[in-house]
């Protein structure tokens, strides 16, 4: 395999840190040995760092072979950005950014990866990828602190008033969230959440898709409202695909909203929900 196909910038997990799979073999096949002394740690990361490199070069040789490109594969440990491609076709050409967990990807996801390093708007080779992202989240490292920024205002929608509005007539002004419209992911889904909670952040997320001139206003504000039930519960609901949390307090509260059934009905409508994703792409 040539160098100029594969770059590894990538030195490792730091000293102390706790290795990062395929785990340095000796750990497992030494249990007894002392205590790791600065060289013999230096040789660890050194083994680590040949391990890593064998996996990369052996995923560059699987992704060349399943897309008939030629490839130039970054490993990369960013903690926002997974995977990033650059196409150039009438070289048949492609330079792609992966992050280190897909080392381990399964044939599947290779697959799916392929898929997308040739055409990314394939939305089921992104699901495939956004699952597998989502097992092995463990494995991103912590950003620096993130800092959010809050985009309210839309082409058709102002959240801050909505949320300013809904927080008046049904939270006395209690809460205390920021919201923001999220951000457009890079391929189309079959799939979308109108809204998330974080409760780490205190962010309440509306998709940006909902920012479109079909859609009432009293949908996106009863999601808004939905959002801010999260808040006041302090129930997560992420954007990483675990199951809804909606205790009987929150429904309770939920069904007493004026527009709940209307508001609800449209949402639930699979026609208005195509409609909103049409533009996804
Ligand atoms: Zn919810």
């Amino acid at each position: 395999m040539s160098t100029d196909q594969l770059e590894f910038p990538w030195a490792g997990p730091p000293q102390g840190a706790a290795p990062v799979e395929p785990a340095p073999p000796e750990r497992v096949s030494r249990p007894d040995a002392p205590a790791a002394t600065p060289a013999a740690a230096g040789e660890d990361r050194a083994t680590h760092r040949q391990a890593m490199q064998a996996a990369a070069e052996a995923l560059l040789e699987d992704l060349t072979r399943r897309t008939s490109l030629i490839i130039r594969l970054h490993v990369t440990n960013n903690s926002s950005t997974m995977m990033t491609v650059q196409r150039y076709p009438e070289k048949k050409f492609a330079k792609v950014r992966l992050h280190h967990m897909f080392l381990e990807a399964p044939p599947e996801v290779r697959q799916a990866l392929s898929e997308w390093i040739r055409k990314p708007k394939v939305p089921q080779a992104g699901e495939v990828i956004d699952a597998f992202i989502r097992a092995h989240r463990e494995k991103i490292r912590p950003g620096r602190r993130r800092t959010v920024y809050l985009r309210t205002k839309g082409r058709y929608f102002d959240l801050q008033r909505l949320f300013d509005e809904v927080n008046a007539a049904h939270f006395d002004g209690k809460i205390t969230a920021h919201i923001t419209w999220g951000k457009l992911s890079s391929w189309p889904r079959r799939s979308i959440r109108y809204g998330s909670y974080m409760h780490q952040d205190n962010v309440i997320r509306i998709h940006p898709l909902l920012d479109q001139e079909f859609v009432p206003e009293f949908v996106v504000r009863y999601i808004v409202f939905h959002e801010m039930l999260h808040a006041l519960l302090g129930v997560e609901e992420g954007p990483n695909g675990r199951r809804r949390v909606h205790p009987p307090e929150f429904k309770r509260l939920e069904a007493a909203y004026p527009d709940f059934a209307r508001a609800s009905a449209w949402c639930d409508d699979k026609h208005n929900f195509r409609r909103v994703l049409r533009m996804n792409r």
